[in-house]
Parts: structure tokens; sequence; C-alpha cells
């Protein structure tokens, strides 16, 4: 059985969303399909007549420095941004996350942009990159816009993406001096695809005292989590124990956690939470240094 009906190979960006826009639908964009081909096989995705390849477009496998800014493409695989010294400098949560997607052959074919447009509230690039407060570049046949990663996502699986839109690629700010990040999972033996839970943490530190934190956790929700209540909280303390266990109860009041039956029930991942936390602050802490 065909999965497809047309496979359509864009050089530009450009050519991509016009595809999307004037080819026979439903037309869909294909990067390393590993999501994709597998939901197509299992019939978890609804079928396609288009699929209009991304991995020929030269602007979306850019890894760089623009500006103030960090650019990494949405068709860089995660095995690259491992690799790359100026990811390992800018982007140390994104680093560690994608060096624990599937295994290697995975991380050779699937892509940064892939991992987002998804839409699971765990994918472990993506809770690896909202807490670098990244912003997507997303491109229509008529405009192209930067929006914060939150907006991308509607819901579980949902994105936000129109069907003629794609993402080109992902901005985050450069790391400064004394500010540092950090990634954090538990995964089940065996487990493929997606952890139990999943964690990121930035900080930026004053001598003793945290300047500012931000911090990502997923499942946590029905969309990638930001746990902005304890990111203010952390603002401006001195790290300790203390604040360390202030947080704690601060991010088990605001996140969401759910039992899913493949993976934990709700209450193993209010424990695990805590532990994941306290591991990835005092490891982005001790980097900041
Ligand atoms: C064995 C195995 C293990 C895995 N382990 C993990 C894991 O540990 N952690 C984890 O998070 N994930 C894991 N995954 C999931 C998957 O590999 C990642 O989510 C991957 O990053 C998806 O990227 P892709 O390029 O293959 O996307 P594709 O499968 O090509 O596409 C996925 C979705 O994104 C859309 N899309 C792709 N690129 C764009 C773009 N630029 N703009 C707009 N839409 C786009 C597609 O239309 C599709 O809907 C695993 C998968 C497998 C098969």
């Amino acid at each position: 059985m065909n999965l497809w009906k047309e496979y359509l190979h864009p050089q530009t960006v450009q050519e991509a969303v016009e595809a999307l826009a004037s080819a026979t639908p439903p037309v869909i964009p294909i990067a390393g399909g590993t999501d994709l081909m597998l939901d197509l096989q299992q019939g978890n995705h609804a079928p396609v007549h288009t699929l209009v390849d991304l991995t020929g477009i030269a602007e979306l496998h850019a890894l760089e420095i623009r500006g103030e800014k960090l650019f990494i493409g949405a068709g860089v695989p995660h095995n690259r941004i491992v690799e790359s010294p100026l990811a390992q400098e800018h982007a140390q949560s994104l680093v560690e996350a994608c060096g624990l997607i599937g295994g290697p052959q995975v991380r050779n074919s699937a892509t940064l942009g892939g991992n987002v447009a998804h839409a699971l509230p765990a994918a472990d690039g993506m809770i690896g990159l909202l807490a670098l407060d990244a912003e997507a570049e997303v491109a229509a046949p008529a405009s192209r816009r930067c929006v914060p990663l939150q907006e991308l996502f509607l819901g579980p699986g949902k994105s936000a993406l129109k069907a003629d839109e794609i993402i080109v690629g992902f901005t985050l700010p450069l790391r400064k001096p004394h500010q540092a990040s950090a990634f954090n999972r538990v995964m089940r033996a065996q487990g493929i695809a997606l952890p139990i839970l999943n964690l990121a943490t930035w900080l930026e530190r004053d001598g003793e005292t945290i300047r500012a934190a931000r911090i990502s956790v997923g499942p946590a929700g029905p969309t990638p989590f930001r746990a902005r209540q304890t990111e203010a909280l952390l603002a401006g303390k001195i790290f300790s124990p203390e604040t360390i266990a202030a947080a704690q109860g601060s991010l088990l009041a605001e996140a969401k956690f759910r039992t899913s039956p493949a993976r934990a029930t709700a209450e193993y991942r209010r424990e695990l939470v805590v532990v994941l936390l306290k591991n990835a602050m005092s490891k982005a802490w001790d980097r900041a240094k």
C-alpha cells in the first residue's frame, strides 16, 4: 500500500510553502520522517496525498550566529546539534536533550523542527529549547514571522501552524557570562520516543544569588510547559537548600501531571519532578560560575 501519491522536493522555503498551499491535498511537510512515517504506517495519521520533503532546503540546515542570537535551522538533525561547538556554548540544555533522543540512527535523521512541529508536550528537544527562551521563525507563502515557542501549540500533537506554514528555524539569545542551562530526563528502560518526564532549566547567577531562572517540564500539561510562577519565585533568591525546597513546592503546585498508561502515573511524576529540578538547577548553577 502506498503511503502517499505524490512526493515533492522543493529547494527553497518559498517553494516549500507554495507547494503546501497549492499541491493536491491532503498535503504535509516531511523532514526526517521518524515520527511521520510511523504515524502513517500505523494509521495514527490521516492519509496524505502529497508529501513536501524539506530536506533539500539549504536554509533549514543553517546553524550559526546571527547578530545577538544563535540560529538553528529546523532541518538540523539532533546529532549535528550535539556535535556543534556553537550549540555546546550557547544551548547546553538543548545539546543534552538532543543527545538523549532515540539512538544514533534516529539522531542522524530526526530534526529539531520535526521534534517541535509534532507538538508533543514531552518532546525532549522541545523542552531543552523552551528553557532557552527560543523563538520560532515561521514562513507562509506571503509572510515570515517570529513567534515565542509556546505559541506554536494548541494541544497534545496539535500545532498552531497553518497548513501552508513551515518552521524555518529557531533563534535563541547567546549565553552571557554567569548564565547556564541543563537538561535532565527519566526514561523507561528500553523506552523509545518519549520520556516519563523531562525538565530543563536555565539560570543567571550573581554571586550566590539567582538573578533569573527559566524552567520547562514535559509532560506537565497539554502543551510544553514553562513554570513561570516558580521562575518568578526563584528570581533574586540566594541559591540554597531552602530556595530549592520552595521551588520544588511551587513547581508541584503549578504543574499539571497526568497518568499515561504506557509510561507513568501522575503520582510517580510528582515524585520525580522534584529530583529532576534539584539536579538540573544544581548542574546549571555550577556551570554558571
Ligand atoms: C525509535 C525512535 C526513538 C525516538 N526517541 C525519541 C526521544 O527519545 N525523544 C523525543 O523527543 N523524540 C523521540 N522520537 C521521536 C522523533 O524522532 C523526534 O520527534 C524527531 O525529532 C522528529 O523529527 P523528524 O525530522 O523525523 O520529523 P518528521 O517525522 O519528518 O515530522 C514530524 C512532524 O513535524 C512536521 N514537520 C517536520 N518538520 C517541519 C517543519 N520544518 N515545519 C513544519 N512542520 C514540520 C511534519 O509534517 C510532521 O507532522 C523517537 C522516534 C523514534 C522512531
